[in-house]
């Protein structure tokens, strides 16, 4: 990797010589696994919170609200603040909110989803109805029932605009994989002849949101992610300094099959701690 060298003095991560300002990072894989933190997470955080660093924890998952996310970290061992913490339920809410300011749409939602979803529409000042609503915006739950997916489909092609927070065909479960909103907005698609427009990850979309939560700018913040094709490939688009961690889905042997390259790989963020 050819990476920018630095004074052995420094502690900071450079980057055509801009000092990495604010760092975003992927959650499964890289902090936690299993709900097991992953060693060198903890320090990473406190080290971010301790120097005051802007950061945000990024998840696809719009399961839950920030607060939920992190009382499930810190029983991990992770202690992350909830205003970092950013899911796509949040990003949502976030585009949903521009699109009504600035193009005059009305703001009603029909939701599937969780109280990651519902309370982040809410607080963008969305009603939620299941009667004319501008939007249908589908979300990642485990009680998908046919009824709700059946409404769904009749406010689509009634006119409501198809939103989803994530295209994440499986979500993990103790047990397996479990369907999870890709599989789901699938469905409805196949109903409707109408595709989502998809917020999270890999859509850069998701960066741009949370990079505009806390005042970042693209030219000094970096992305750490343990897969290519979504935390990598979208961080490059979004125009941020990339970091692949080994510790998750993808593995060094597979990063040659990808036509594009991250700025750093390291084993995990036990090695990125030394270096900020
Ligand atoms: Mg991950």
């Amino acid at each position: 990797m050819a990476e920018e060298s630095t004074p052995n003095t420094s502690t900071s991560v450079y980057r055509n010589g801009h000092e990495i300002e604010c760092w975003l990072t992927d959650m499964d894989g890289v902090l936690v696994h299993e709900n097991q933190a992953i060693p060198g997470a903890a320090e990473l955080i406190q080290r971010w919170v301790d120097t005051s660093k802007r950061f945000l924890v990024l998840t696809n998952n719009s399961i839950y609200t920030p607060r939920d996310l992190a009382a499930r970290l810190s029983a991990s061992g992770l202690e992350v603040p909830e205003e970092n913490i950013w899911t796509s339920a949040l990003a949502t809410a976030q585009f949903l909110k521009d699109q009504v300011q600035s193009s005059d749409s009305g703001n009603r939602a029909y939701t599937i989803g969780e109280a990651g979803l519902t309370t982040a529409l809410h607080e963008a000042g969305f009603i939620l109805t299941d009667t004319d609503p501008d939007f249908v915006v589908l979300g990642e739950t485990r009680t998908y029932s046919f009824e709700a997916i059946t409404m769904a489909v009749r406010h689509i092609l009634a006119g409501a605009r198809f939103i989803a927070t994530n295209p994440d065909a499986t979500g993990p479960s103790k047990d397996g994989p479990l369907p999870a909103t890709g599989a789901i907005a699938a469905m409805i698609t196949k109903a409707t002849g109408r595709e989502p427009y998809i917020v999270g990850k890999p859509n850069p979309m998701m960066f741009r949101s949370a990079m505009n939560q806390i005042d970042a700018h693209s030219e000094t913040t970096a992305m750490i992610g343990d897969r290519m094709d979504t935390d990598i490939i979208a961080g490059m688009e979004a125009g941020l300094h990339t970091v692949l961690v080994l510790s998750g889905i993808t593995q060094r042997d597979e990063v040659a099959s990808f036509p594009f390259r991250p700025n750093q790989i390291l084993d995990s963020v036990a090695d990125l701690k030394s270096q900020i």
